[in-house]
């Protein structure tokens, strides 16, 4: 059976591209190296319960089946009689068709808008005002030997991410942390077990003295790396972390500010700040200061909490103060795996990375007003287009509602709550499984994505649909134009 080698997994942005995988008639029957939401991905994608295998169109309230060629007339011809189209999505499709894509928004002057508004968006500000001193994947995963994870989780969100490119990696100049982890994780197993057995044999609760470890005695940096984790919560990364700090929910900027301060030798007059100690701050910030190269990595816990990019300012302004002292880069987690590359396209086509509104013949670009969230919350939107998304599950509900109220085409290989509420459903192939193209990795490298199988008969990828599209809007416009 042939073994597809390098394959990029096409979920979150770590974009692992060392998958394996193993195809026997036209199906992926094998997955090496993947995570599990990678492996579910590429065993999964072709549910047909979940799947769509045909174009749709909505008739007497019905989703009834129809032609490719007639639902993409259909599509050309709401996009081209509204006024105000939304065109929302694109993170999870190639840069080819997000390219066109930005196309078709300017010929029907609509607004073109990525996930990135409800997610990085924040970040985005907050680096255009700032600037931001980042690097890639593959010098953290060499060279980083203090590792900071706040506002984000990657153990569950971004599996791969400490195995492959932090903590748990072996890189070049940095041993992992993998083997301290594991020595750590025994002993807490060890702990728990002679509780128990403590327990059976005393038949009463004992406690045994707790393990040492989430505060190291030592600011001293060892030979290996150092993995911090600042969130509101102790997730599953932070049970590896060798620093917890909790910070408490909307205090993110508080707690960002008084690092500062300390970095800079200032002096904090109180005794904690966003339920932090200060002396925990004082030994966290010395070891961010002692290490010889530290990265940040932001989640939307930092982005999305009270503050947004007043936050991200701050953390930029860290890293800048941090550099003073040492060598420290800062990175957000995008989520998912083109949600980077949406906004380099949309940058190299129209100046501005996402929110970009073309209703006055040239690009406008101000989030906040020409974001996807907020037209549609002052329902001004008078038809749209999703792609690759799914905004009815996760917009606040009048948006929503605003969405679906007026003609909505939905490009999608799979079943979304989306999709079940369009008036026209066009059927798309898996970008990375069943169609070539290429993505942007979080740290702005961009990678192939490799077609390892056909896709079913009466899927199209996302970018041949939308340059169908084009081309009858294009078609249309001129019509009118002689008539
Ligand atoms: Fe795919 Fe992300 Fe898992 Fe890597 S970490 S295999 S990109 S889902």
């Amino acid at each position: 059976m042939p073994v597809i080698k390098n394959v990029t997994c096409p979920i979150c942005g770590t974009f692992c591209d060392d998958i394996e995988l193993t195809v026997k008639k036209n199906v992926v029957v094998d997955v090496k190296n993947a995570c599990a939401m990678g492996e579910a991905k590429f065993l999964n994608y072709c549910n047909k319960h979940h799947r769509n295998l045909k174009p749709l169109i909505r008739k007497n309230g019905e989703l009834v089946e129809t032609s490719m060629s007639e639902a993409m007339k259909k599509s050309a011809q709401i996009l081209t009689e509204a006024s105000y189209p939304l065109l929302y999505g694109w993170s999870s499709t190639n840069c080819e068709a997000i390219s066109v894509g930005l196309e078709l928004a300017e010929e029907v002057g609509g607004i073109m808008d990525n996930t990135s508004s409800v997610c990085h968006g924040p970040s985005i500000l907050s680096i255009q005002d700032l600037g931001i001193s980042t690097c890639t994947l593959g010098q953290i995963r060499h060279r980083a030997d203090l590792i900071v994870y706040w506002g984000s989780d990657p153990y569950s969100a971004h599996p791969r991410h400490l195995e492959r490119y932090t903590a748990f990696t072996d890189g070049r100049f940095q041993p992992s942390e993998w083997k301290r982890y594991v020595s750590r994780l025994r002993g807490v197993t060890g702990k728990k077990k002679l509780e128990r057995a403590s327990e059976l044999v005393l038949m009463e609760e004992v406690s045994v003295p707790p393990i040492t470890g989430q505060i190291p005695p030592t600011l001293e940096m060892e030979k290996e790396r150092k993995l911090i984790v600042i969130d509101v919560r102790k997730t599953r990364s932070a049970e590896f972390a060798d620093y917890f700090v909790q910070v408490e929910p909307n205090k993110d900027y508080e707690l960002l500010q008084a690092m500062r301060m300390l970095v800079k030798n200032e002096e904090l007059e109180v005794d904690e700040v966003a339920g932090v100690p200060v002396d925990v701050l004082e030994k966290v910030v010395d070891v961010m200061i002692g290490c010889k190269f530290g990265i940040l990595f932001f989640g939307v816990g930092l982005t999305m909490s009270t503050g947004k990019h007043r936050n991200i300012d701050a953390a930029l302004a860290l890293t800048r103060d941090l550099n003073y002292r040492t060598k420290f880069v800062i990175m957000p987690m995008r989520g998912h795996f083109n949600v980077t590359g949406a906004n380099i396209v949309s940058t190299w086509q129209t100046g501005y990375p996402f929110s970009v509104d073309f209703s006055q013949g040239f690009p406008v670009y101000n989030p906040g007003e020409t974001s996807a969230v907020d037209v549609l919350s002052r329902d001004e939107t008078d038809a749209a287009l999703v792609i690759a998304s799914d905004p009815v599950a996760n917009f606040p509900r009048i948006a929503a509602e605003n969405l679906v109220k007026n003609p909505l085409i939905v490009i999608d290989p799979e079943k979304s709550a989306t999709a079940l509420m369009a008036d026209i459903v066009l059927p798309s192939t898996f970008v990375g499984i069943e169609t070539e193209g290429t993505a942007y990795r979080m740290d702005s490298v961009p990678l192939p994505l490799k077609k390892v199988v056909k896709p079913p008969k009466n899927c199209l990828p996302d970018e041949k649909i939308l340059q169908r599209i084009l081309r009858e809007v294009r078609k249309l416009k001129k019509k009118a134009r002689k008539t």
